[in-house]
């Protein structure tokens, strides 16, 4: 567009901003943010999607410092702001601002933005109270807090309140959503198709670098797998114990619980990462599936041998790693 001469509008940036935020590469982000206009940066659609990009990239003060800034905030601010906390595992920040925000600005995005972060957090007392108060309880306010209940264990008052909502409403679409999932498994098993294939991507000098679990095309895919064997041993001397129920299929010849473990695809990428120079302080992947349990524990492990933090984005929210072992989502995922 700049080499021919046409300026980019309000909703060419918001498409960018849109791409950067899906691609969570950090270089990305800053780049466009560069980039844009200042008259065009004071907007505040503009404003909201940087909130909202920061947030998916795990960079919680760059979304902050923007809703800080911004004076006239709408729903969709505040909305993105509670949603970038809940995705960070930043629970009580997310309630905290929920229970600031303008009574007339809340809408169910709200309610269900906070509910989430409740959920993903942990906050059991503040999601049953925050659902107390909402008057009007849609269904997918009613999901989401039954959702909130199935992560914390409680089935029999997420099941009470399905029924519940049941008995004045039509029949709640999370049950037709299990049935679904049955279905779906059940196809994919007599298909033996793959549904979708799993890909995990970081960024390296700018570039971005995807890998496939088993991949061994990458040129540095020899020292990939060596430094992981590295991080294996070290692990396993500071007592790790590779689970094998995470494994889901038999075993091939020349396979050990622990090489399959190690092929998922984010640990070969956060490998890739440790193995340039220098080692970034800061190991950004994001993944397309969700993180098996023990690619996250492995992941803990990992952070504290390196003493590095490792943001991985998953398909459901953001795994900040510490270097002190422990992950931002106190292993609510
Ligand atoms: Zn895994
Ligand atoms: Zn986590």
């Amino acid at each position: 567009m700049n080499q021919i001469d046409i300026t980019p509008d309000d909703s060419t940036w918001k498409i960018l901003i849109v791409a950067c935020s899906k691609s969570g590469m950090l270089h990305h982000c800053q780049y466009i943010m560069d980039q844009i206009p200042l008259n065009i940066q004071n907007n505040i659609q503009i404003q909201n999607s940087l909130i909202d990009m920061w947030g998916k990239c795990g960079l919680i003060e760059k979304a902050k410092n923007i809703f800080d800034l911004l004076v006239d905030r709408d729903t969709i601010t505040y909305n993105a702001m509670i949603n970038a906390f809940g995705l960070n595992g930043l629970g009580t920040q997310a309630v905290e601002l929920y229970s600031g925000m303008p009574n007339n600005l809340r809408n169910h995005i709200s309610h269900i933005c906070v509910l989430n972060a409740c959920s993903h957090a942990g906050l059991l007392h503040e999601a049953r109270t925050i659902f107390n108060e909402i008057s009007l309880k849609t269904q997918s306010i009613n999901n989401t807090i039954a959702d909130c209940l199935n992560r914390l264990f409680m089935f029999d008052e997420a099941q009470k309140l399905i029924n519940d909502y049941e008995k004045t409403n039509t029949p709640s679409i999370v049950i037709e959503h299990q049935e679904a999932k049955n279905f779906r498994s059940n196809q994919i098993e007599e298909l033996g198709v793959k549904v979708k294939v799993g890909l995990s991507w970081t960024e390296i000098k700018g570039q971005i670098v995807q890998l496939k679990a088993h991949d061994r095309s990458h040129p540095q895919s020899a020292e990939i797998y060596a430094k992981i064997d590295r991080l294996k041993s070290k692990a396993i001397e500071n007592g790790f114990i590779f689970d094998s129920s995470w494994i889901i299929r038999p075993l091939n010849e020349n396979e050990t619980n622990e090489s399959v473990l190690c092929d998922h695809r984010e640990l070969l990428v956060i490998a890739l990462q440790l193995i340039q120079e220098p080692v970034p302080k800061r190991i950004q992947v994001v993944k397309n599936l969700r993180v098996c349990g023990h690619c996250h524990e492995f992941t803990k492990v990992i952070a504290k041998i390196e003493q590095c933090d490792i943001v991985v984005r998953d398909a459901n929210r953001i795994h900040h790693f510490y270097p002190n072992g422990q992950c931002s989502c106190q292993g609510h995922f």
